[in-house]
């Protein structure tokens, strides 16, 4: 019998793709899906897996990650970020150019995809939109696309210059790249930390104004207008871009926007603890955000959930005032979502796959989102009620920075399976 064939039985088998919601067992043959729902035919030899009281649901795919490599490695790499990944359920990630070098060349992209070969989960690269993410000069979006570049993004940092911006979505716009965008105003950031508001004047350090994150959203949105680019607006964190997302949805701008778990489940009240692990760009924001972010997720004007996994050491995250912005997210950001959205009735676990897995592929054109016959088996188990304990000395990730240190989630990741080949069993 080939390799990566399985059987497994007594699933509840959830696939937004093609509208499953339902009892039945999954067919692996040869690393593609062959059989979804009914039990058939079997071919001789095939290993048989009891999946009872699990569910399956197509792996999910992760659009803001930052796996640091290259050149930052000691942060995370290609295999520990992908490993992570599959820890959580993933079996894709888009991976941000703000590397050693920046991703802005076809070379660096072929560097990831021959690394991403032997990785736990597929990766597709993001590629700069300036070159080395200073601002000033374009990069080759034709030459990185050939090398396989799946959207660009200066992550990180927004592109300063609209025009330079404008430029960018045209060119992108035929190209049929999507474009990511940071929104960040850099003079308003000035030398900000955490959000502006009644927490940090407690504790006396420097603000980050909502101001910054809801000008430049609108600022995309109406360059997405003139330019007809796709413009995915990355971490939305307020109120106020949620609202300029309404409407552009409500005028029908090609923008689409992603939102991760730290928004919708915690807020600034938890940097009273001066804990940098609660610190990340855009901030944690007051509870009217974090309400504004749950009805956008529920009602879609948030179209996925992405992590925006930003792995730092744990030195460099010693200094709650010094530290650089980032949390990791891979390891939790299933089992947040489970116990943020579905336990609370906000979402059903299908509208949840929804958005981590069917969508985000969708809207990046990407493979993988889907139990429909023939893809790759890309999927992941999962024990829908099962809780457990946030202990990040435990991550695949070389990461150990969460806010969600010590909470008790909901919703355990069992079993991933990329291309049909176990990558992570729950132990
Ligand atoms: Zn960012």
């Amino acid at each position: 019998m080939e390799n990566n064939s399985l059987r497994i039985t007594n699933l509840h088998i959830i696939d937004p793709s093609q509208h499953l919601d339902e009892d039945g067992e999954i067919l692996i043959l040869d690393g593609k899906i062959a059989r979804i729902g009914e039990p058939g035919e079997l071919p001789e030899g095939v290993p048989v897996m009891d999946g009872m009281g699990l569910c399956a649901a197509p792996g999910l795919v992760d659009i803001h990650v930052h796996l640091r490599d290259p050149g930052l490695t000691y942060k995370e790499d290609i295999f520990t970020g992908t490993k992570a990944a599959a820890a959580g359920g993933g079996t894709s990630v888009m991976c941000m150019p703000n590397t050693k070098p920046v991703i802005d060349s076809a070379e660096t992209v072929a560097y990831i995809l021959e690394k991403a070969k032997g990785a736990s989960a597929r990766v597709y690269p993001v590629a700069a939109i300036t070159q080395g993410m200073t601002g000033q000069q374009l990069s080759d979006f034709a030459a990185l696309r050939a090398a396989g570049a799946a959207a660009v993004s200066d992550d990180g940092r927004p592109v300063e210059n609209a025009a330079l911006m404008k430029k960018a979505m045209e060119l992108c716009a035929g190209l049929g790249l999507p474009v990511a965008s940071h929104c960040e105003d850099l003079h308003i950031i000035g030398k900000g930390i955490m959000n502006e508001g009644a927490v940090s004047r407690k504790l006396g350090v420097p603000g980050m104004d909502r101001s910054s994150e809801d000008s430049v959203t609108a600022r995309e949105i109406a360059l997405a207008a003139a330019t007809g680019a796709r413009v995915h607006i990355c971490h939305v964190s307020t109120r106020g871009a949620v609202a300029f997302l309404r409407d552009a949805k409500a005028r029908n701008i090609p923008v689409t926007a992603e939102t991760a778990p730290h928004y919708f489940m915690l807020t600034e009240q938890l940097l009273k603890k001066r804990d940098a692990n609660c610190r990340m760009n855009p901030p944690l924001r007051e509870e009217a955000d974090r309400l504004a972010i749950l009805e956008a997720v529920r009602d879609g004007v948030i179209d996925v959930i992405a992590t925006d996994h930003a792995p730092h050491s744990p030195e460099e995250k010693s200094g709650f005032e010094t530290a650089p912005n980032g949390v990791v997210g891979l390891e939790t950001s299933f089992a947040a979502c489970v116990t943020g959205l579905v336990e609370p009735g906000m979402l059903t676990l299908y509208e949840l796959i929804e958005r981590m897995s069917t969508k985000p592929a969708e809207l990046m054109k990407l493979p993988g989102g889907t139990l429909k016959l023939g893809a790759a088996a890309d999927l992941f188990l999962f024990a829908p009620d099962e809780r457990w304990v946030v202990e990040p000395e435990k991550f695949f990730s070389k990461g150990k920075n969460t806010p969600f240190a010590g909470m008790t989630l909901t919703g355990r990741v069992k079993y991933t399976f990329l291309g049909g080949k176990l990558v992570y069993q729950d132990k």
